[in-house]
Parts: structure tokens; C-alpha cells; sequence
């Protein structure tokens, strides 16, 4: 997942604990290799090919995550796409590549949700567009630390903090004392939070444009890692954008969702949501709440 995973947890038993910790880091593990776009051989990159070239028999796993990432799809009329990645595969931040314009709007034309058919109960997959890639970078962090939590609770743990990059998921609170969740300041160095909330029993994702960027040597422009799927270019509105709700599943590809939007059109979405709320970090960075946490 291209990220660090960090588990703390409380437990009577010290080998128990540590047990529960290899149990977590295991999970993710199977997540990570299922998943990964790079690796030739993961599931992933099994149907992205096969998907392209006719139907792909998907498991049932995946086939649960590809429905809540087009359900997001549709609530967010196209802002989250999983398929933004039939354009970001030509981006190498690391690099600072960008892809040519030609070989760019080739690849916008394969960027839309509703090229992606999804049979749920037969677990088909097939792309309308061949050209049409999938990732799973807004969803599967979220996703895999939710999967990390129930594992925790079969085992009787009450107070836990695991996250995977911006995507965290409470389990209780810190044994009589709330967690306290930092949100990075978005341009300050690693570690040097704008705001710290009290949290407890909740999922907490953050999307920034620091995560994985490069500066355009010529314009300045950050080219980072959120795609807006109308452009197949960086999203610019914001620098931050926090989510909190009750599953890291519906707060990850949400904090990517209301990134794209930006402020207006991203509350305004948060709104109508009951048990979500969201703090965003303006690219003049002004922050914004939703309603429910105004007080
Ligand atoms: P997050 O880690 O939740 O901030 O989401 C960022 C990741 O989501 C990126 O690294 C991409 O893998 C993926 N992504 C980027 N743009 C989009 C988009 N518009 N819709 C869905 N996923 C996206
Ligand atoms: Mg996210």
C-alpha cells in the first residue's frame, strides 16, 4: 500500500498482545500483495488485464470493495473514480514524469466509472473501454484497517489505534483517556500537526496533496497523487482534506471524494451524510468544518 502501518493496542497479556500485532500486520500484508499494481502477479493486476480483454471472475473480496468504490462513484457524480488510474499509470512521482498530452487525453477517455460493469452475485468484471485500468489507492487502506480491527475485537482487545498512512480506526478509547488524532499542517515537515482532536471509537482518514507529489519544474505546479477524474490532473482546491465516521471503508474513499470536490461541493455532500463529518485544509489554508463539529 505504498505506506506505513502502525498498530498500539492494550492487553493483560504481553505474548497475546504481541500475537494480535502479527495478526494485524498479516492482514495487511494479504492486502498489500492482493492489491498491488505493481506486482505482475496480484489480483489486481490479474483483472486489470482480463477485465480489459473480456470478463474477469473477481473474488469475493475484491467484488465488495469495487461495489463501494462505485457506489461512491455515483454519489459523487464521477469525483471518485477508481478508475483514474488508466491515466495516473503514466505519472511517476517519484520521477517527476507526467504523461505526454497526446498519449494524456487518449487516456482521460477510459477514466469513467460507468465503463466498469460489475456483476456483484456472479462476481464478473468487465471494462467497456480497453484501455481502462483500476486502482485501489483511495479504498484499500480503509478497507484493510477495518478488517484489522474486527480481528482485534474476536480476540477480546478494546483499546486500539491502527492506521495505514492517513487511514486510522479506534478501537475504544486509550484505556480512560481519549486518542489524540493529529492533522498534519500540510506544509510543514513530517510530524508537525495544524490541529490534534480527542477521538474514541472512530475512523479517521486523511488525503493530502504532501503525500506523493513533485513540483513542476517549469510552472511550480504541485502534480500530486488525487486525481480529478474530468481532467486526469491533480486535483488543486485543497492541501488536506480529514474525514470521521463510523468504518475506515466509507472514510477513505470519502476523504479522496471530497478532495476532488473541494469545499463547496465537498461539504455540501458531508451534509447530507448522517454519521460523517470532515475538516478541510483550503489552499490558502483556511480550515473548514462540517456542521457536526462546529461546536
Ligand atoms: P488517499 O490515500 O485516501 O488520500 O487516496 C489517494 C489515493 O487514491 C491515490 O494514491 C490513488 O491511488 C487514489 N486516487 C487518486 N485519485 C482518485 C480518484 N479520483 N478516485 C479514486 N481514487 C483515486
Ligand atoms: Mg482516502
Amino acid at each position: 500500500m505504498g505506506t506505513e502501518v502502525s498498530v498500539t493496542l492494550w492487553h493483560e497479556d504481553a505474548g497475546q498482545g504481541r500475537r494480535a500485532i502479527d495478526a494485524v500486520m498479516e492482514q495487511m500484508h494479504r492486502v498489500d500483495k492482493q492489491w498491488n499494481p505493481e506486482d505482475a502477479d496480484s489480483e489486481l493486476s490479474q483483472i486489470n488485464i482480463d477485465a480489459a480483454n473480456g470478463v474477469a471472475t473477481v473474488s469475493t473480496e475484491l467484488s465488495l470493495v469495487l461495489d463501494k468504490a462505485l457506489y461512491y462513484s455515483r454519489l459523487s457524480g464521477g469525483a471518485f473514480d477508481i478508475s483514474f488510474a488508466s491515466v495516473a499509470r503514466y505519472y511517476n512521482y517519484r520521477e517527476g514524469i507526467a504523461p505526454q498530452p497526446d498519449l494524456q487525453s487518449k487516456a482521460l477517455k477510459a477514466v469513467d466509472y460507468r465503463l466498469i460493469k460489475l456483476d456483484v452475485s456472479r462476481r464478473r468484471l468487465h471494462f467497456e473501454n480497453p484501455d481502462l485500468q483500476i486502482d485501489l489507492g483511495g479504498i484499500a487502506k480503509g478497507y484493510a484497517v477495518d478488517r484489522a480491527v474486527a480481528l482485534l475485537e474476536q480476540r477480546g482487545i478494546e483499546h486500539a489505534s491502527i492506521s495505514a498512512g492517513g487511514d486510522s480506526r479506534l478501537l475504544g478509547d486509550r484505556r480512560g483517556r481519549p486518542w489524540m488524532v493529529g492533522i498534519r499542517n500540510p506544509r510543514a515537515a513530517e510530524g508537525e500537526v495544524a490541529l490534534v482532536l480527542p477521538l474514541q471509537d472512530i475512523a479517521f482518514s486523511t488525503s493530502g496533496d504532501y503525500e506523493r507529489f513533485y513540483l513542476d519544474p517549469e510552472s511550480g505546479e504541485r502534480i500530486h497523487h488525487i486525481i480529478n477524474p474530468g481532467t486526469g490532473k491533480s486535483a488543486g482546491e485543497l492541501m488536506s482534506v480529514s474525514v470521521l465516521g463510523p468504518r475506515g471503508f466509507d472514510t477513505d474513499p470519502l476523504s479522496t471524494t471530497l478532495f476532488v470536490l473541494g469545499v463547496e461541493r465537498g461539504m455540501a455532500l458531508v451534509e447530507t451524510l448522517d454519521d460523517f463529518d470532515a475538516i478541510m485544509i483550503d489552499a490558502d489554508g483556511q480550515v473548514h468544518y462540517s456542521s457536526g463539529l462546529t461546536d
